[in-house]
């Protein structure tokens, strides 16, 4: 039997870290201050404002 292997690449919010599902509501966006990580809120934070924070620069934003 041939094993077969399915990646699915899951996503996290950038927010709250929480997995992103495939089709879901979330705007991806590149961070304002270095432009090289791509940030991405869930539904959940971009309608609770919450804040971000670039693992790389450390910007922090709404
Ligand atoms: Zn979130
Ligand atoms: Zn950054």
């Amino acid at each position: 039997m041939a094993e077969k292997v399915t990646t699915i690449t899951l996503v996290t919010c950038t927010s709250c870290g929480k997995p992103i599902p495939p089709g879901a509501e979330a705007t991806k966006f590149l961070c304002p201050n270095c432009g090289e990580i791509l940030i991405r809120r869930c539904k959940k934070c971009r309608k609770f404002g919450r804040p971000y924070r670039c693992p790389k620069c450390g910007f922090t934003g709404p």
